[in-house]
C-alpha cells in the first residue's frame, strides 16, 4: 500500500466533509503580544515550525517559544549518526533548551534500522519503511545508539512517529512485538518509549478485502467489518514497555472521538498532540475541553501543541496565535 497516497487521500475526504459545514474562510488571529496566563502547562512539537526553527539565532527562538507560553519542547530531527538534532550538537541543543526555560520530556525518533531519515519531516518522504518480521531484533538494536544519545540528555521519552508500511494483521502484530523488544531496550536505559498515530492506525482490517481500510464520515465502519490496527497494536504491545502519545487531529482524521479512546485506554495513552485543521481553536472541530479534561482526569500531564503544515514561513505566528488561545482556556491546567 502506498502510505502517503493512502494518508493524503483520507484527509483530503475528511477536509472535504469539514469544509462543507464551514464555508467561512476564518481570517488569521491576531499573534500575541505576550503570555495571556503563565501559569499553564503546554509544551510544543518542534516539528511544528519546520526550519523556522533553526532560521537566525536559535536560543533567541528558543527564548521566544518560552515567551509564548510554552514550558517544554519534544524533538524531532534527532540524526542517529550525528547526535545532532536539527543539525545542532545534542548538547549544545539541550543546554540552549534549558536556558531558555524549556524542558525536553520527550523525542521523537524513527527506528533507524526502519526509515532512513531522521525524525520528522525527512521520513515522510522516505522510500523505505517496509515491515517484515525478520527486523525484529534489527530495529531494537538500532535503538541502542538513540536510548544511549537520550540517556545522556534526560530525555524521559522516546517516541516511535510513524506505523511502518504494513501489509496485513501479522504485519501489525509484528509491529507491535518489534514496539515490544524496541521498548525493552529504552527501559534498560531508564526511558520510556512509545507511539505516535497518524490516521492509518484507526484502519481495520475489512474482511475479503486486501489491505486496510480506513472509515470515512459516509463510510464508517465497526468491530463487525474487522479488527482496527490501532487496537492490534495496543492489545499486543507491553504496557510496561510501549505507551502511546494521541495525535488529536490525526485520531480524528480517522473518524475517531480522541475522548472515547483516552477513557478506555486510560493506562497507555501517556501524552497528547495537540493539533487544529491550522492554528489551535480556529475551526472550532475540536473538542478540546472534554478531551483535556479526560486527559487530566487519567493523571496526565504532557500535552505538545503541532502544526502540520510546515512550509508557510508563518510558523511562529501560527504558533503565537495557536498559544494566545489555549492560555486562555479555563479549562487547560
Ligand atoms: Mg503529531
Amino acid at each position: 500500500m502506498d502510505r502517503r497516497n493512502f494518508l493524503k487521500g483520507a484527509s483530503m475526504l475528511s477536509l472535504g466533509a469539514l469544509a462543507a459545514c464551514n464555508n467561512e474562510k476564518a481570517a488569521a488571529p491576531a499573534v500575541a503580544a505576550e503570555v495571556n496566563n503563565p501559569d499553564k502547562n503546554f509544551g510544543i512539537q518542534i516539528y511544528s515550525l519546520g526550519n523556522e526553527l533553526y532560521a537566525g539565532n536559535l536560543a533567541d527562538n528558543f527564548k521566544r517559544l518560552h515567551d509564548m507560553g510554552f514550558k517544554y519542547m519534544e524533538l524531532a530531527g534527532y540524526d542517529v549518526n550525528t547526535n545532532k538534532v536539527g543539525g545542532v550538537d545534542f548538547t549544545e541543543f539541550k543546554k540552549m533548551a534549558t536556558d531558555a526555560g524549556l524542558a525536553i520530556p520527550s523525542s521523537h525518533v524513527n527506528a533507524p534500522a526502519l526509515f532512513s531519515g531522521v525524525a520528522g519531516r525527512e521520513s515522510r518522504d522516505g522510500s523505505d519503511g517496509q515491515f517484515n518480521r525478520s527486523m525484529i531484533d534489527k530495529v531494537a538494536e538500532s535503538f541502542k545508539k538513540v536510548a544511549e544519545d537520550h540517556a545522556k540528555q534526560g530525555i524521559e521519552y522516546v517516541i516511535h512517529p510513524m506505523l511502518a508500511y504494513l501489509n496485513n494483521e501479522d504485519d501489525v502484530k509484528g509491529f507491535a512485538e518489534m514496539l515490544n523488544k524496541s521498548g525493552e531496550v529504552f527501559k534498560a536505559a531508564g526511558i520510556k518509549f512509545g507511539f505516535h498515530n497518524h490516521n492509518m492506525e484507526f484502519a481495520r482490517m475489512v474482511k475479503g478485502e486486501a489491505g486496510f481500510r480506513l472509515p470515512t464520515v459516509l463510510t464508517p465502519l465497526t468491530a463487525a467489518d474487522g479488527p482496527m490496527i490501532m487496537d492490534l497494536l495496543m492489545d499486543n504491545t507491553d504496557p510496561s514497555s510501549v505507551c502511546f502519545e494521541m495525535d488529536l487531529y490525526w485520531t480524528v482524521m480517522g473518524q475517531q472521538d480522541p475522548v472515547v479512546w483516552l477513557k478506555n485506554r486510560a493506562n497507555r495513552i501517556e501524552m497528547l498532540h495537540v493539533k487544529d485543521f491550522v492554528v489551535l481553536g480556529e475551526s472550532g472541530a475540536m473538542n478540546f475541553k472534554n478531551i483535556f479534561n479526560q486527559f487530566y482526569a487519567n493523571g496526565k500531564k504532557y500535552m505538545y501543541a503541532e502544526i502540520e503544515d510546515i512550509d508557510s514561513g508563518k510558523q511562529f505566528e501560527r504558533m503565537e496565535a495557536s498559544m494566545k488561545f489555549i492560555t486562555s482556556q479555563p479549562y487547560v491546567k
